[in-house]
């Protein structure tokens, strides 16, 4: 494989990028080579300066400059997230979403104190190995401390269309047991959400009344 063709084959790994889109990609690359400079440089700056959070494994930034404010892990980067670090979110809730973008929506929206996990992405509604597109054995392992701290629900707030619905699904199936053991309520994002809409394009009054609505 050339490397035009090798370069268009990672563009259309992108999400939404189709054949078509791949190539112009390339071509702006090649038009503009200090594009193509920086694209290989902040890349590489991304694989070293961020980080997944250990807790709600969404990505952060490790090296920002509240790492010197203390609980700093030695070298001056953070394994858990601001979200995670701060002790006055309530612990009594844990909402569960599917990408970083849907927990930023969340957050955004001011209606939700407790704490998140990312699950990393959906289940597609064929699949047979849901344990391999998200991370279910995390978020067992997640729910299980957090039992011992006071969780008293999980919050399902994934996307309004089948697939999020699907999701929903399978991971409220895999936390019955655990629900369970410890009592923790398990609910789902109430009726404000319409259906077809994707978490990360609400806005914040329709998902204020979807937390609010939870059911
Ligand atoms: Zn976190």
């Amino acid at each position: 494989m050339d490397t035009l063709h090798e370069l268009t084959e990672l563009f259309r790994a992108f999400p939404g990028v189709g054949p078509r889109q791949a190539k112009r990609f390339v071509h702006h690359l090649l038009l503009r080579g200090e594009d193509a400079e920086n694209l290989s440089s902040l890349a590489l700056k991304l694989r070293k300066n961020v980080t997944r959070c250990e807790l709600c494994r969404r990505f952060f930034a490790k090296d920002l400059p509240l790492a010197r404010a203390g609980g700093a892990q030695a070298g001056g980067a953070f394994k858990k997230c601001r979200i995670c670090r701060d002790e006055k979110r309530d612990k009594s809730a844990l909402l569960v979403v599917a990408r970083d973008i849907d927990l930023e929506a969340v957050e955004k929206s001011g209606s939700f104190r407790g704490y998140y996990f990312v699950l990393g992405g959906t289940i597609p509604i064929l699949d047979t190995q849901p344990e391999k597109r998200v991370a279910l054995k995390e978020l067992l392992a997640r729910v299980e401390k957090s039992a011992a701290e006071g969780l008293k629900e999980i919050v399902l707030a994934l996307s309004a269309n089948p697939e999020g619905e699907h999701t929903a699904e399978i991971v409220a199936y895999a936390l019955e047991t655990l629900s369970k053991k410890y009592n923790i309520k398990l609910s789902v994002l109430g009726r404000g959400l319409s259906t077809g809409t994707e978490l990360e394009y609400c806005d914040a009054e329709t998902l204020k009344s979807a937390l609010k609505n939870r059911q």
